[in-house]
């Protein structure tokens, strides 16, 4: 059997802590050495996560015999890491959203095609068995032609995530380039076509700091005309998640499925009743990791690749421009 991936983690993060180191060793993978901008907080880091190595320095986390990056630091810093990684000849996992600029996404999945490495972007929603079902219910025809989506993806961002997210502009703070991307690869994902352009609202509820929005809602229209309203906030206590298609046969009802945890249901609605349809609950992080390695042996693809990466960014930016201009913005991703 083939070895499991050597991985370097780029980035002392709550997100590599929380579900990615134990993904990885899951998959069979070994977490060989972590990069932190702060020593120290390297060193507590690595120990508390049962990791050998721990560095300050990029280009010493590369050359350690590593298979693949997993790159989560805050998403100013996504492209620098990423053209360095391919450079070196190492394959990419990066978090959401790519970068902040499209440009630069675009020319961070040209460095990796060029260099002939994998790329992924982490987007861990569409490895959700709910929303697998949701996608596969839709593809077969299960609503007839989908005319309408609605995401409903409001949480309450944790004290402990409270920081450059709501602060920091220059890191791409803000739950539009936080929330709202994963919605765009969601839609995308399970409706199976492009949007085409975005009207939206940003609020600012209290949470975020001068100039950051913590809440948004839109519309998006997609090609075939279906339309997806989206409500993304980092304030609300007490709200569900949910993502629903409703179509000329159907409605499809999925609950609690816009989380990181392996939960929820969906429910078809049509003339015969209500179903629930099968869904198998799969660590997300998991398949992720798998699909990623999967696709470095050369089998398939990253469950997202950087294409979808630079699509749901580009949904996002668009959802930006409308809410600052007060107008339909058009999506673009330069693809
Ligand atoms: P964190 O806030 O935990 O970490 C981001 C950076 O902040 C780290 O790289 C680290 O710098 C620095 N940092 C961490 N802890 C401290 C501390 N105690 N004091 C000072 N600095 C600290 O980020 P997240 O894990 O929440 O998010 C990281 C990335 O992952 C983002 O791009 C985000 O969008 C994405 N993400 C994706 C999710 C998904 O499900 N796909 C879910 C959550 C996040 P250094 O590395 O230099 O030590």
């Amino acid at each position: 059997m083939a070895r499991g991936l050597r991985w370097g983690i780029v980035g002392a993060t709550t997100i590599a802590r929380e579900w990615m180191i134990g993904a990885i060793r899951e998959s069979g993978g070994e977490v060989v050495s972590v990069m932190s901008s702060d020593a120290e907080r390297g060193k507590a880091y690595a120990k508390q996560n049962g990791i050998p190595h721990s560095t300050k320095s990029l280009s010493t986390l590369l050359g350690k015999d590593i298979d693949a990056v997993y790159i989560a630091t805050t998403n100013e810093k996504h492209k620098a890491q990423t053209l360095a990684a391919a450079k070196a000849g190492i394959h990419v996992l990066c978090e959401k959203p790519l970068a902040l600029k499209l440009s630069d996404a675009r020319q961070m999945v040209a460095a990796c095609k060029a260099a002939g490495v994998v790329m992924g972007t982490n987007h861990h929603l569409r490895n959700a068995a709910t929303i697998r079902a949701l996608r596969d219910a839709v593809a077969s025809g299960k609503v007839g032609k989908a005319l309408y989506a609605r995401v409903f993806h409001a949480v309450y961002l944790p004290p402990h995530l409270q920081g450059w997210r709501i602060k920091d502009a220059r890191a791409g703070s803000g739950v539009v380039m936080d929330i709202t991307v994963h919605d765009a690869d969601t839609l995308r994902f399970v409706l199976g076509e492009e949007p085409v352009s975005v009207t939206a609202y940003t609020q600012q509820g209290g949470m975020g700091g001068a100039g950051i929005e913590d809440g948004v809602m839109g519309v998006v229209r997609f090609e075939s005309g279906l339309l997806a309203q989206f409500h993304d906030a980092f304030t609300t206590q007490y709200a569900t998640t949910g993502f629903e298609v409703h179509g000329t046969e159907g409605s499809l009802i999925g609950t609690n499925c816009m989380t990181q945890k392996p939960v929820g249901e969906v429910v078809l609605r049509n003339a015969s009743g209500e179903h629930k349809l099968d869904v198998t609950p799969e660590n997300l992080y998991l398949r992720s990791v798998t699909a990623f390695q999967n696709a470095v042996r050369g089998k398939g693809q990253p469950a997202a690749t950087g294409e979808d990466g630079i699509r749901s960014m580009a949904l996002a930016l668009a959802a930006l421009r409308s809410a600052r201009t007060g107008r339909e913005a058009l999506v673009e991703t330069g693809l």
